[in-house]
């Protein structure tokens, strides 16, 4: 195996309980009971990845995943509560009711991964399995691992922390390290690249030299990658906590004109400056909710990400002649169609996503009885939040935001006077209505609570318009 020239030394540096900080009483009692079980049936049992990682940080792990050289068979004869998932590579999903533990058997290194499966099978003449190169030892696994700091092993038997590529200097230094060759590794899965930028953006690593100088080359590797598991690489980094880093990271290295190339053209033109700040509150306003534990939808992200090339379009479209409504209709989805090139959104994210778009030509119509029935639209909370976000970057009239402020406060006779033909209540442009584009602080997509909400006081945006 491997000199630590390239990455991994063939015995492990092993780390005994006293000399680090990974506690029991900090992994989950699910993840607990899967490793005494199979330690206790003779098989090696670690602790890998994430779970490791994070808990050394002092950070609470999002999952607890487990490495054994128990073949999946093994694991589900041993646990009643067990489904074997995958087909080639097959893992064991044990379930505590909605807590899934994955348990994955070492793996052979990856030059065995590319053969057939048939040929990694010697089977007997009745087909019996008489050995199964599908699977390795720990020196292998280590192998499939992308970054040092997440190729730790917590050893159940004894407690110590097998370390075979210096991940625990890594974590010390806060550094994050490609285990072997930097491009191989990169070109290997090219969702490497997307890795890097997320676990530097949300453990406030750097990324080391060697393992950050082919990110920007490699960007354009990210086309061959399914646009699905793009999305969920997406979802990750910007519904997980760490959006704005993650954003400016991706910009950086050209991550985010793969992903999204009109936005990115867009970003980068000299009308960006709107669209860029409205994605950066989205980002900030996303991080803040998930820190304090409030949902987070994708809809509002990716309105908030397409709105800018979904008006230009629109505007040349009504140029050519079509009604402001056809238009961003069309716009819509052209821009959601091209989209999907790059990042699959789904359509139960597009649908309602269009549907915000449109509300916005809606919500411009102030006066007239069906604007009152614009409030008990489904969408409207979340479309919105949308034009107060739009006006506070200068993308709409502050006023306007004003005018559906007010309006949601009123009673229903109030309502009924403000939207007559000719009141000068609260509608837009009025002078001296004394009142700012309160933005809203909700959710974004938040159901709309009742008439009156109860709203934390929020933090000033620097340059935000509107608010008086
Ligand atoms: P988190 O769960 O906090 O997002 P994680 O490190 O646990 O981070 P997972 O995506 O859950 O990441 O994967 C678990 C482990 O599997 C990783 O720590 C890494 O060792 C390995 N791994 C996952 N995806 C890849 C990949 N694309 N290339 C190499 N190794 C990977
Ligand atoms: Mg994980």
């Amino acid at each position: 195996m491997a000199s630590s020239a390239t990455g991994a030394d063939s015995q492990p540096r092993i780390i005994p309980r006293p000399e680090h900080n990974v506690s029991r009483a900090r992994i989950s009692n699910n993840a607990l009971k899967v490793l005494y079980r199979l330690r206790d049936a003779g098989y090696q049992a670690f602790l890998v990845g994430g779970g490791v990682r994070d808990l050394m940080l002092g950070r609470e792990p999002k999952d607890f995943d487990i490495a054994t050289d128990a073949h999946p068979e093994d694991v589900r004869r041993l646990f009643r509560n067990c489904r074997l998932i995958g087909r080639r590579f097959r893992l064991a999903h044990v379930y505590f009711g909605r807590d899934i533990v994955e348990v994955a058997t070492f793996r052979a290194s990856e030059d065995d991964l590319d053969a057939d499966e048939e040929a990694l099978l010697l089977k007997d003449d009745e087909g019996r399995i008489l050995r199964d190169n599908r699977y390795g030892n720990i020196e292998d696994d280590i192998w499939r691992r992308d970054f040092t700091a997440n190729a730790l092993y917590y050893n159940i038997a004894d407690f110590s922390i097998w370390d075979y590529a210096g991940g625990v200097d890594d974590i010390r230094a806060g550094l994050l390290r490609l285990i072997g060759d930097p491009e191989a590794r990169y070109r290997e899965d090219p969702v490497r690249l997307l890795r890097a930028v997320r676990f530097a953006a949300k453990l406030g690593f750097r990324v080391e030299p060697g393992s950050e100088a082919p990110l920007r080359p490699l960007a354009p590797l990210l086309e061959s990658v399914p646009p699905a598991r793009l999305f969920d690489e997406v979802l990750k980094m910007f519904l997980g906590g760490h959006a704005v880093p993650s954003y400016e990271l991706l910009r950086r290295y050209g991550h985010f004109a793969q992903l999204f190339p009109a936005v990115d053209a867009l970003l980068d033109s000299e009308s960006g400056e709107p669209y860029r700040a409205l994605l950066l509150e989205t980002l900030e306003n996303t991080d803040q909710r998930v820190a304090e534990d409030e949902p987070v939808t994708p809809v509002f992200l990716f309105c908030a990400l397409l709105w800018g090339p979904v008006q230009l379009r629109a505007r040349q479209l009504e140029a050519e002649g079509e009604s402001p409504i056809q238009a961003l209709l069309l716009a819509a989805d052209e821009v959601a169609d091209r989209q999907q090139r790059h990042v699959a959104v789904p359509r139960r994210i597009t649908t309602p996503m269009k549907e915000m778009m449109v509300m916005q030509l809606r919500l411009q119509k102030t006066r007239g009885r069906r604007v009152l029935g614009m409030l008990a639209r489904p969408r409207f909370r979340a479309a919105y939040d949308l034009l107060c976000l739009r006006a506070r970057v200068g993308d709409a009239d502050p006023a306007l935001a004003e005018f559906w402020t007010g309006l949601q406060a009123m009673d229903e006779a109030e309502r009924a006077a403000a939207v007559e033909p000719g009141s000068r209540r609260g509608a837009p442009g009025d002078a001296g209505t004394g009142g700012s584009a309160q933005p809203s602080g909700a959710a974004p997509g938040e159901p709309a609570p009742g008439k009156r909400r109860r709203r934390r006081p929020r933090r000033r945006k620097p340059g935000g318009s509107g608010a008086g």
